[in-house]
């Protein structure tokens, strides 16, 4: 490992953040922070912290001596100056002298000693930093060093590679009884440039950022030279089929079998969405004959437990002629699972005084040998984050058996860190969406309505993938709508296109609950004239599009066993013809009948079938100029004809989005048809 030291890029640093009033020492914290955070092999995702002691000026201008320290759960690689919130020193120093310290105390007194009131709340590892003497203190859960402290001799393997560069600390959960344990341990040797934290991670210090910063590099690098050395060949691999499944006919099983009814509402589901990874490296991991026990033995460090669970679950290897025994295998191992977590849940909370609320017990990693594997959350993010941090474990414990035997912390020591509230608090509070955990297919992504509707769907908490033939326009829209939100090319027209686009939605997604089927579009002609050709086309898009979107959702449906939603963009045309709109109505007539249909064939499968009807809406049907001309056709205003209607009132994109949201959501009603038109008795349903 490589120090990513830069002297130019350090004085850059320095020069930006003087604009702005801050001091050379903590923009060299912020740089050398960021160094550490841009690399996975030694932080992610808010494991590891950094930070300076200094002296500035409290609210009245008095100059006081601070701990500038991370906030916690924030992101190292991004972090600013005001990411290390300042803390009164002295205080925290002062509360070494305490036997113990609640959580609920530690929160309070933190907070009233930040210097701005408002700032986040500071690392769980405030007090570890606090207490020991350096300006600089920088810590890691770098992958090289916990491969050789899981182990069941990871501090003797520590003391003959450091050769007292560094003091060794015993397992101790993170808070205020490590900080004085650090402490303790670092007094008895201070000239050591860090400490070691049996199966935690590494803290280094110095009198400088790079001073910090380099030790860090140099311990660590030491820890990949001793991997190197004596390996043993890892993994034997188990026997595998000899055609593996493909990660589109699993991801919907897994899902499926990884989601739970919801107690309280009938009809709902709590899903999860998945993230797939792969490689030589995941294989040889996932592939192992023993990775029944290397790879349920727990965290490689307590920092991921939140996000991963302390073991992921394992299925069969799915063999691709034997779908049916992959899914019945998956839904008895989630099982297994849950009742796994329930029972140490119910051990372990005894132990602690029963005062715990149980967390859900489903899996946030799976591992699928011959495939790879998959990260599992309420969130494409949160899917992501477990993914990586699966990745991390993986490559961890490759190592760690390369050279001995993975070891992790006890499952009494992984259950104080898991319901830990300090750590609980970096998920955050904020309530569900009412989506949450949902992903939705919208065709026609790219227009006017979808757009809209795609919105929609992604504010009530769904992931969301926007389909359109204009590859551009749905590119355009899912980025107005977020990273998460998916792309892709497709023609409705197209019956491969259609398998195509579903499949990569299952690759990003895992599957798919909601579908609005919206792509369309307008043509004319009198009917008893018209060329036949053109009534064909408009069936083609108008029609079968509708019928092939639903059924590759279907398909994916069933696989997953958990319902889902078919929503369609119909059209009043369907009810109430206009002159010369035959080759448009006709189709739009069969679509209605065509919702019904999946409404009756589907519904003992959980799968609802709904329409929207909506009219007069300024969109690509409906583009500017048609409206100017038709109006001036009629003889009114633009705006009295597109307000022609009972209630007198111009309908937008966004109502019909509002529609197809509420039906979404509406658990108990199938074969509905929800008329979005301001009112208009000609086309209502009767
Ligand atoms: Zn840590």
């Amino acid at each position: 490992m490589k120090s990513g030291w830069v002297d130019s890029e350090a004085q850059a640093a320095i020069d930006r953040y003087a604009r702005d009033g801050i001091s050379r020492d903590l923009a060299l914290r912020v740089y050398t922070t960021r160094l550490l955070g841009r690399d996975p092999k030694l932080v992610l995702h808010g494991g590891g912290n950094t930070s300076l002691k200094t002296t500035m000026p409290d609210l009245l201008g008095e100059e006081v001596a601070v701990l500038c320290v991370k906030g916690s759960g924030s992101d190292m690689a991004a972090i600013e100056p005001a990411g290390l919130p300042a803390v009164r020193l002295d205080r925290l120093r002062k509360l070494r002298a305490r036997a113990d310290l609640s959580d609920e105390d530690l929160l309070r007194i933190q907070r009233a000693s930040l210097l701005e009131p408002t700032a986040p709340n500071p690392s769980v590892e405030i007090l570890l930093h606090a207490f020991l003497p350096h300006k600089f203190i920088d810590h890691t859960h770098a992958n090289a060093i916990l491969s050789i402290v899981d182990q069941p001799d990871g501090e003797a393997i520590c003391a003959g590679l450091y050769d007292g560069r560094v003091s060794l600390v015993p397992y101790v959960m993170p808070g205020f009884g490590l900080a004085k344990t650090a402490a303790d341990i670092y007094e008895a040797k201070p000239e050591v440039e860090g400490l070691i934290l049996n199966k935690h991670g590494i803290f280094t210090f110095g009198a400088s950022a790079r001073e910090s910063y380099e030790r860090m590099i140099a311990l660590v690098t030491l820890a990949e030279e001793r991997l190197q050395k004596n390996r043993k060949a890892v993994f034997v691999t188990a026997q595998l089929p000899q055609a593996i499944a493909s990660v589109n006919a699993v991801a919907p099983i897994l899902r499926g079998a990884c989601s739970r009814k919801d107690e309280k509402i009938e009809g709902a589901w709590r899903r999860m969405i998945l993230e797939f990874r792969t490689s030589p490296a995941i294989l040889n991991f996932v592939n192992g004959a023993e990775l029944a026990r290397y790879g349920q033995a727990g965290v490689v460090t307590p920092d991921h437990t939140i996000r991963t669970k302390n073991w992921p679950l394992v299925t069969i290897a799915p063999a691709r002629d034997r779908m049916d025994d992959f899914k019945r295998a998956a839904q008895a191992a989630v099982t297994d699972f849950c009742e796994r977590y329930q029972a140490y849940f119910a051990r372990e909370n005894a132990r602690a005084g029963g005062i715990k609320r149980p967390l859900d017990p489903l899996p946030r990693v799976a591992l699928v040998p011959g495939l790879g594997l998959f990260g599992l959350g309420r969130s494409k993010e949160d899917a992501k984050i477990a993914a990586d941090l699966a990745q991390c474990a993986a490559e961890v414990i490759t190592d760690a058996e390369a050279i001995g035997r993975f070891e992790s912390i006890s499952q009494a020591e992984m259950f104080d860190m898991e319901y830990w509230p300090l750590e609980q608090a970096k998920l955050g509070s904020a309530a569900e969406k009412p989506l949450a955990g949902e992903i939705a297919v919208i065709t026609g992504g790219g227009g006017t309505i979808g757009r809209a509707t795609a919105k929609a769907f992604a504010a009530a908490g769904a992931e969301v993938a926007l389909l359109d033939c204009d590859e551009r326009a749905a590119a355009d829209a899912a980025k107005a709508i977020g990273a998460a939100a998916l792309a892709v090319k497709c023609d409705v027209t197209d019956g491969a296109c259609v398998r195509d686009a579903f499949a990569r939605v299952v690759a990003a997604f895992g599957g798919v609950d909601i579908v609005v089927s919206n792509a369309g579009a307008a043509w004319q002609g009198r009917i008893g004239e018209v060329d036949e050709d053109v009534l064909r086309q408009s069936f083609e898009l108008n029609f079968y599009g509708h019928q092939r979107v639903a059924q590759a959702a279907v398909k994916i449906m069933l696989a997953q066993g958990t319902g889902g939603c078919l929503l369609f963009n119909v059209s009043k045309q369907a009810v109430n013809p206009g002159p010369n709109f035959g080759p448009y109505g006709l189709p739009k007539a069969a679509t209605l009948f065509l919702v019904r249909q999946y409404a009756v064939d589907y519904g003992a499968d959980g799968i609802r079938a709904n329409a929207v009807n909506a009219d007069r809406i300024r969109s690509g049907l409906l583009t500017d100029a048609f409206i100017a001309e038709r109006s001036k056709a009629r003889g009114v205003s633009e705006k009295d004809y597109l307000s022609g209607n009972l209630l007198g009132r111009e309908v937008t994109a966004d109502d019909v989005a509002q529609a197809f949201l509420h039906q979404a959501l509406e658990l108990k009603t199938t074969g509905d048809v929800t008329t979005v038109d301001g009112g208009n008795i000609a086309a209502a349903l009767r």
